[in-house]
Parts: C-alpha cells; structure tokens; sequence
C-alpha cells in the first residue's frame, strides 16, 4: 500500500458494515462507518453463524468476544410438523471445529454487534449520519448526510441494507420482492421451556406451509424462535411489528405441543415479512461498490445472509489490498469472485422455501425418504460452503 492509505466510507453499521470495517482497518485503510440510526443495535432475535463467518470473525482477533454470549449447538435437528419424527439429525459442534476450523454458533444479534464492534475504534463510527447522496468524481467520492455532514474519501462501501440508498443511486429504483412468507418470531427465557431439552441444539420443524425453527441464544439464557407461515400480500417489511401470542399459536394452531408451547411462554412475539431480490449483474461503479444485503438480499433458509455479507467484508478487504493503486479495478474483482457464490446461495435459499413447505404428500414423503437416506444439513455435506476462505482470492476464471 502507498503511504497514505485509501480513505473509506462505509455507509451502515449493521453486521455486514461494520465486519467490513474491521477487515479493512486491519488491512490498514483509513475506515469510517456512517449509521443513520442513533445507536449501534442490531433489531430481530436469533441469528446462526456457519463456520465459514466464525472463522473470518476469529481471524480479526474476535474469538474471545464471540464467546462471551454466544453458544456452540451440539446438533441440527429437522422434524416432523405433527408427530416430531426425526427428518434429519447431524452434529454441529465439536464436528464443525474438526472439520472447518471453526464451530457452527448461535447468537441474539445485538450479542453479535457487539462482538464485532470490539475489533473497530468507536471514535469511527458515526452515528446519526443517514447518506443523502454520493457522487464519483473520478479520483475521489463526495457524499453527503442529512445532518448536513459532508465528506470525500478514495472508496465508498454502500452496506445499507436491503433499501439500500447506494444500490438506488448506483442502478436505480426497484422495489424488493415479497417471498409470500411472514415471520413470528420470539424469545422465550430458556427456564420457561427447561423441561423440553431445548438448550443445547437446533430445531427445525417442517410443515404445509411453514416451519419453526428454534435454537438457544445469550450463553442460553433465552431461546429463540422463528416460525414462518405463507401469506399472498404484505405492504411492510419492518421487524419490529408486534403480532400477539394468540396471532402465533393460531398461526401453528395444529402443530406439536413442543412448538406451542415455546410460542406460548414468550412474552412478546414479532412478526416480519420476507423479501429477497434476483441477483444484481454487478455490484460496483468506478469507486463505488456495495456489500451484504445491499446487493444479495437472501431468505434465510440457508442460514447464510449475514455470513455472506462477512465473507464479503474479508473479500473486499484482500481485493483492495491486492491492488489498491487502482481502486475501481479492485472493486470490480471483489464482485466477479463474490458475485458466483452469493448468487449460488440466494437460489438456494428460495429452493428450501418450497422443500421446507411441502404439503403433506408424495413430494413430502419424497423429500422425507431422501433425507432419510442423506442429511443435506449436515456440516459434512456442506464442506463447498465452509471450508471457503473469500480472502483467499483465486485469479479470476478465463472469459
Ligand atoms: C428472520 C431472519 C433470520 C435470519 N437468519 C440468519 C442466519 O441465521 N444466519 C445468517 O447468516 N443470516 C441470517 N439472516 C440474514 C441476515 O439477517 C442479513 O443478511 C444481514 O443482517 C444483513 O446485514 P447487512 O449489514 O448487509 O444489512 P443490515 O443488517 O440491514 O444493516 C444495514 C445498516 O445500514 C443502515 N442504513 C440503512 N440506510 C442507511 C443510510 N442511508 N445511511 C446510513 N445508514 C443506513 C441501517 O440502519 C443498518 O444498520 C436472517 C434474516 C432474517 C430476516
């Protein structure tokens, strides 16, 4: 790098941001992160972390942090809607660190912020600064926020999310699509369900229509759970909508007594709307390029989204630092090696949509009777997926 390293904007302090962040001021760029919201938290409950984002966490030096609250699941378990037969059941942990170099973990979002943050100087972090505008002048990149704040920087790294002010500006308005699927989601603290032998694994219950998952959280104080249901329309995408507990068990009203219970012990349940959007062609402008669900907003049924969006931050990082004399051209190779996997992932998270939601019946009994035979959720099955190291750049396949 020459002397005076690049200077970088990154625009949202959600998961994806602010792991970039780190990356790239361990790689020993010039790193500020602009966040409209007047705080750094992270809204929702529950989120799993693959080994393969555990692992590029760990290399920034975050291993301690991470196991303050988070918790290492011994297993996944997909079952039965109705009856809790067993579909598919497979080790997580110690098998993962065995594997992958890196345990598979659970954590409660704002557990998982502030893990991340401790890797990042906080005097860099700019809250209450929404982005307004940017333009790419060339050799550097104005932006300006709606408190007035102006700045101009080498790179600007639009991690704002699946609305993403960078993404609009860059390609244009269009309006996520709508999954035809609603969340409720809750957390239940784990001496409410002591007796269900919930606190050490992950759960997937598949249904007509839905399915539940739930897994502990917090150094398992709490569990949390997700439970999806299919509806036709939806006009608002925000997680904190507030669905009653009634709304919940209705929503599961015939499912096993396990699941009503957990929903039943919660003292407040949310509900949220799931989007997604077909892969983006390209993620960059000259200086200009976006991460995490700015750019590949996914269902969550690979459990991979934010583990994407972290991939990404070490990516970007080992791409600026490859060739950081030509920013734009660096750019542009952290979307070709990115845009192949992500792409790979967002479809087949749709898929799980429609295997996870059969109804009961032939293909049901179809998908049952091949999982019996093969557990595709098994860490052992996913080795493409978590060996992957995304700063460990390969040269670019040949047009
Ligand atoms: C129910 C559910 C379960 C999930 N489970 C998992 C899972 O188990 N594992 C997994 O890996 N992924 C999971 N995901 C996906 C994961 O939550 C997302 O992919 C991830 O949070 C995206 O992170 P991000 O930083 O890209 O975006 P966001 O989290 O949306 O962060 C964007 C940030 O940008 C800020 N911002 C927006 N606009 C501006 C602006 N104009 N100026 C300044 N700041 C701005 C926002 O305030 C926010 O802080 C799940 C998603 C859902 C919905």
């Amino acid at each position: 790098m020459s002397a005076a390293p690049l200077s970088i904007a990154v625009i949202g302090a959600g998961i994806g941001g602010l792991s970039a962040a780190v990356a790239l001021h361990r790689a020993g760029f010039a790193v500020d992160v602009y966040e409209q919201a007047p705080e750094l938290t992270e809204v929702g409950g529950g989120i799993n972390m693959g080994p393969n984002a555990i692992r590029v966490l760990r290399s920034y030096g975050l291993a301690a942090a991470l196991d303050r609250d988070g918790v290492r699941p011994q297993s996944t378990h997909q079952r039965r809607w109705q009856d809790g037969r067993t579909l598919q059941q497979a080790p997580l942990n110690p098998r993962c660190e065995e594997l992958y170099g890196a345990p598979h973990m659970t954590f409660h979002r704002r557990d998982l912020l502030a893990a991340i943050a401790t890797g990042f100087p906080a005097e860099h972090i700019h809250l209450n600064h929404r982005l307004a505008g940017f333009a790419d002048q060339g050799d550097r990149v104005a932006a300006w926020f709606d408190n007035g704040a102006r700045i101009s920087v080498d790179v600007l790294v639009g991690a704002d999310g699946i609305h993403s002010i960078v993404r609009t500006q860059l390609f244009g308005e269009a309006a996520p699509d709508f999954a035809g699927c609603v969340a409720y989601r809750g957390l239940v603290p784990m001496d409410r369900v002591a007796g269900l032998g919930v606190a050490d694994g992950n759960q997937s219950w598949l249904g007509p229509g839905g399915h539940l998952v739930h897994y502990p959280v917090s150094g398992k104080r709490l569990l949390n759970f997700v439970g999806w249901t299919e509806h036709d329309t939806w006009n608002r995408e925000d997680w904190t909508d507030r669905a009653t507990i009634e709304r919940a068990l209705a929503a599961f009203a015939d499912w096993h007594p396990q699941i009503r219970h957990i929903i039943a012990a919660a003292d407040t349940c949310f509900i949220w709307a799931l989007f997604d959007r077909d892969p983006l062609p390209r993620w960059s402008v000259g200086r200009v390029t976006l991460l995490g669900d700015a750019c590949h907003p996914m269902y969550p049924f690979m459990g991979q989204g934010a583990a994407q969006a972290i991939e990404d931050g070490a990516a970007l990082a080992a791409c600026l630092l490859a060739g950081g004399d030509d920013p734009a051209a660096a750019l542009h190779r952290y979307e070709q090696w990115r845009l192949p996997r992500v792409s790979r992932l967002q479809a087949m998270s749709r898929a799980n949509k429609i295997r996870f939601h059969m109804p009961d019946g032939p293909q049901q009994q179809a998908r049952d009777a091949e999982w019996a035979r093969a557990t595709d959720r098994s860490p052992d099955a996913l080795r493409w997926l978590y060996e992957h190291d995304p700063a460990a750049l390969a040269e670019p396949a040949a047009a």
